[in-house]
């Protein structure tokens, strides 16, 4: 029996055939792998990153403070008792 690793799947972005050990997980699909493989995942969260990196940026700082606060709240509500 052959090796799950070495299980053939296409890319759906640059349509090659790849084993899926140069894919990575993903539990929401049918197969339990990406449909793009790790290269082009790289590839895509870099322009992806390049083209939105202000909102990334703006992002993680509200992402940050809402969580900070959550923590004070957090903190206080057990100081108070
Ligand atoms: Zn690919």
């Amino acid at each position: 029996m052959k090796q799950e690793n070495e299980r053939l799947k296409k890319c759906s972005a640059c349509n090659k055939l790849k084993t899926v050990g140069e894919f990575g997980k993903h539990k929401q699909s049918k197969d339990g792998i990406r449909n793009i493989c790790k290269a082009c995942d790289r590839k895509r969260r870099r322009v992806y990153y390049q083209n939105h990196r202000e909102k990334i940026l703006q992002y993680q700082k509200k992402y940050y403070r809402k969580h900070k606060d959550q923590r004070i709240m957090y903190q206080r509500k057990y100081s108070n008792r």
